[in-house]
């Protein structure tokens, strides 16, 4: 048997006929870039989301980006987000001029610690950006307790969160913004590169679509520098399929996530905090383990393709050293980015595949004992 770990090719035959009618439609209108099928899809995605309005753009990095300046985040401010996150994060805040401070996750969510987060907090904090990891939202209510206190405004990253849910809250509804990345891996993917802000705020929903497209407010009027960031009609078209398929897909995920975690039980593993009311919705499934490197290397052996999420973390990066973060400062962090292995996830896995992945990690570990 043979376990990749992800397959792309699956989603697209599960939902081909209205995918490719829906991009015939694009093409055949000429509407290439925002148009029609990306204004449907804000609406729709902004409704999912429970927020007023969704602006596409044309990445998940881009759509922070536009966050934080919407926000008048720029030189001088400090912004505080998770140590543990992709790049991405950490490159907006530097993109627009301001300062990243680095918090370490907690150990059981992997998602922002609300009381490291609090002693990072100055007087130069203009924002902060808990990620919700791997699919599991950040403790807010905690986050937004430090922050409201002090003015200090949320953006949410919820590139790994399409559809996960907070307190009966869906992630892209708490913050004043929130940004997601619908990069073709994601649990809601389009087909290259896409990404959108989420907000109900009126003045950050302007800025952000005059900001996306060269700063424009009606044609040929430039009321500033902006960029194009603008989403095209054929991932507007793609990803308005795919969002009525999205419960479904994240069901699955977690129905995926339970069997590992029974099958995994009694295993030398850690496994993931699987909560029972069905706010997480699994773009990722991490394992712990001391032994990583020859479980990955055994697994590939037997045709089980795993991945690692991250193995460097942001502030141990070449690019990130002028941070000036030692190694050692986020231990937690720098744990998973030692011991955290990604295991097979998408929605069209099959019992027999999750069966066969587990048991040859059981087989594993007993040939070691
Ligand atoms: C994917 C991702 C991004 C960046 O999105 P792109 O669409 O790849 O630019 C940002 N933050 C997190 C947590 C991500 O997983």
């Amino acid at each position: 048997m043979r376990v990749p770990y992800i397959d792309l090719t699956a989603q697209y035959r599960s939902i081909k006929e209205e995918t490719d009618a829906a991009i015939r439609q694009v093409l055949e209108e000429a509407t290439y870039t925002l148009g029609p099928a990306v204004e449907r899809f804000e609406k729709a995605f902004a409704r999912y989301c429970g927020a007023d309005s969704c602006m596409g753009v044309n990445n998940g990095t881009n759509a922070l980006i536009l966050a934080l300046r919407a926000l008048d985040v720029g030189p001088g401010n400090e912004v505080i987000t998770s140590a543990c996150t992709f790049v991405a994060t950490v490159a907006a805040i530097l993109w627009v001029g301001a300062k990243p401070v680095l918090v370490d996750v907690e150990p059981a969510t992997r998602t922002l610690d609300p009381e490291r987060l609090e002693t990072a907090v100055s007087d130069k904090t203009k924002a902060v950006i808990p990620v919700h990891l791997y699919g599991l939202m950040a403790d807010m209510d905690r986050i937004l307790g430090i922050t409201e206190r002090r003015n200090i405004t949320v953006i949410e990253d919820a590139a790994q969160a399409h559809g996960a849910v907070y307190r009966g809250q869906r992630a892209g509804s708490i913050g004043r913004a929130a940004c997601f990345s619908f990069y073709p891996s994601k649990n809601l993917g389009a087909f290259g590169e896409a990404g959108a802000v989420t907000t109900s705020d009126v003045k950050i929903e302007k800025d952000v679509r005059i900001l996306r497209d060269q700063g424009s407010d009606g044609k040929n009027n430039h009321v500033m520098p902006g960029l194009n960031a603008r989403m095209e009609g054929i991932q507007g078209a793609v990803l308005g399929v795919k969002l009525k398929h999205l419960d479904n897909w994240n069901e699955a995920r977690r129905t995926i996530a339970g069997w590992y975690s029974e099958l995994l039980g009694g295993s030398p593993l850690t496994l993931p905090t699987v909560p029972e009311d069905g706010s997480h919705v699994f773009h990722i499934y991490a394992v712990e383990t001391t032994r990583r490197k020859e479980l990955q290397a055994y697994l590939h052996d037997r045709q089980i393709e795993t991945a690692i999420h991250y193995p460097v973390p942001v502030h141990l990066q070449p690019g990130y050293r002028s941070l000036g973060y030692a190694e050692g400062i986020f231990p937690v962090a720098e744990r998973l980015a030692r011991q955290s292995l990604s295991l097979p996830m998408y929605p069209e896995l099959g019992m027999a595949q999750v069966e066969y992945v587990c048991e040859q990690i059981k087989a594993f570990f007993d040939d070691q004992a």
